[in-house]
């Protein structure tokens, strides 16, 4: 093939080694910005699954019982060796999933940071002595790790999804079986090489790409598996915790959102621009906390949509993240560009008025232009649909109380945004909005020192923070008696 990077495995790890698909069946992994072939990976299937299980499940016997600063310690140097090898493994991330190189080094640099802050959290899962009610006994807390998790990874972020969920599974003493999305498996297989180069025991994080419902379906009905953790669609995310259900599995989901951007009259409007291009248009509109809808108060409806068309025009450049200057990759496939385009149709045949962009971009690879269209409304497919792309959609509100009502009025619950410049209305809509992250005057917010998670069909559980280790524990209680 073309294209060579030192990171790039077109094998499986398990157990420390790498291989083929048991019947060699492999699949391609495309370029999206240029259509070209990169690579293949192996296509595997539950029997691949099993074994990688198993391996963990080896692995976790002796790894539960390292010291939380024998694990910090090796997760230092796994973070190290991601730091060491930056370059190269942004280059084989814009290369197989399409973000600007500058992007890339900034996700791999997210990545090291989950890695090294869940080595130092390691060191804090504290337990309790809690005051007993009888004189003759004591009563102890202890925190242990789950066991074997298996994790099943999306194409947006493909470095730090896996990251902030392995950090925490390592940090707390847990192995782990990963399965990235088959867009974008380069990042997660170089995992296995980074693991190797930090030397961290064989078994512990095992990675395999294939079938992907097969592979799910292993991992929730294996009885070693202890924990399912996905970041992705809410349609998989219900069938893998349903799976998971059936076999009482603790789950993590952090699933689709439906983001409302909302800004007042009072706000500041060029920050509240600067926001809206951040939290729309990053990673070409396809983050789940990338603002959907855009909810902007009559008294600045105007002035905002003439900057932020303006913005868009002046700041966005798509093209190949390799090439200087480019600001919005392509979109990972054409069932992406599909979406953009029905969402985008159907508005405009509803009475929305593009003001910037509106097409595809020509020539090879999967890109549509960053898009504002004004007029929107609740009849629209974008108001209740998250677009995952270049599509900024500005609705109109006229109270504070409306702005509430039409923010929460969907099923989804991850990320929300809002620009005001008035206190009390800061808290009152931060505290109204039904939604597991919120930025107040911010665009993009994400940090691993953070809680990230969402409410209602946006998942459970949380990622980074303290609190995203508790999803990888479960808690013993002891009580000695006899005293
Ligand atoms: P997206 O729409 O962002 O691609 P998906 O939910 O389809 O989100 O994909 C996220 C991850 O889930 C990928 O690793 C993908 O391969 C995996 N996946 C897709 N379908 C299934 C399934 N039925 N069971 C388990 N994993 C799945």
């Amino acid at each position: 093939m073309s294209f060579d990077n030192a990171f790039k495995k077109e094998a499986i790890y398990i157990n420390g080694s790498w291989s083929a698909a048991d019947n060699g069946a492999t699949v391609e992994v495309i370029n999206p910005a240029t259509d070209e072939i990169i690579g293949t990976i192996p296509h595997c299937g539950r029997a691949e699954t099993a074994r990688a299980i198993s391996s963990a499940h080896t692995a976790f016997k002796s790894w539960k019982k390292t010291t939380a600063e024998e694990r910090s310690k090796l997760m230092g140097r796994l973070a190290d060796e991601i730091v060491a090898n930056l370059d190269e493994l942004a280059l084989l991330l814009t290369a197989e999933m399409g973000k600007p190189l500058a992007e890339a080094k900034g996700e791999i640099m997210g990545g090291a940071k989950y890695i090294r802050f869940f080595a130092e959290e390691a060191k804090r899962v504290y337990g309790d002595i809690i005051p007993s009610p009888w004189g003759d006994r004591r009563i102890l807390v202890t925190k242990e790790p789950v066991g074997v998790v298996g994790a099943i990874t999306p194409w947006n972020f493909p470095n730090s999804m896996i990251a902030r969920k392995l950090g925490a599974a390592l940090a707390s003493g847990c192995t782990m079986v990963i399965k990235p999305s088959e867009f974008t498996p380069y990042s997660a297989l170089a995992y296995g090489i980074l693991a190797e180069k930090a030397g961290l025991p064989a078994g512990v994080i095992n990675v395999l790409t294939g079938e992907a419902k097969d592979i799910g379906e292993e991992m929730c009905e294996n009885p070693q598996v202890a924990k399912i953790t996905f970041t992705g669609s809410t349609r998989v995310g219900k069938i893998l915790a349903g799976n998971a259900g059936k076999a009482m599995k603790k789950i993590s989901m952090e699933l689709g959102g439906n983001a409302p951007f909302i800004v007042f009259d009072d706000a500041d409007l060029d920050k509240a621009v600067e926001g809206a291009i951040a939290s729309k248009f990053r990673n070409s509109g396809q983050t789940c906390v990338c603002a959907n809808r855009l909810y902007i108060q009559a008294g600045v409806y105007d002035a905002f949509a003439e900057k932020l068309a303006k913005a868009v025009t002046e700041q966005l450049k798509p093209g190949n993240g390799l090439d200087d200057g480019v600001t919005q990759g392509p979109l990972i496939n054409e069932a992406a560009v599909k979406k953009v385009h029905e969402h985008l149709e159907d508005a405009k045949s509803k009475g929305g008025k593009v003001i910037v962009g509106g097409t595809e971009v020509d020539g090879p690879g999967t890109f549509f232009q960053p898009t504002v269209v004004t007029g929107a409304h609740a009849e629209m497919r974008v108001a209740r649909e998250e677009t995952f792309g270049p599509l900024a959609v500005l609705f109109k509100f006229e109270t504070e109380a409306e702005a509430i009502e039409r923010a929460n009025d969907t099923e989804y619950g991850l990320a929300c945004y809002f620009y005001t410049n008035d206190l009390g209305r800061s808290f009152r809509v931060m505290e109204a909005l039904e939604y597991g992250l919120v930025g107040v005057n911010e665009g993009v917010i994400t940090t691993e020192v953070a809680p990230f998670g969402g409410v209602k069909d946006s998942g459970m559980g949380n990622e980074g923070s303290k609190y995203g280790l508790d999803d990888y524990l479960n808690i013993k209680y002891a009580c000695f008696g006899g005293l």
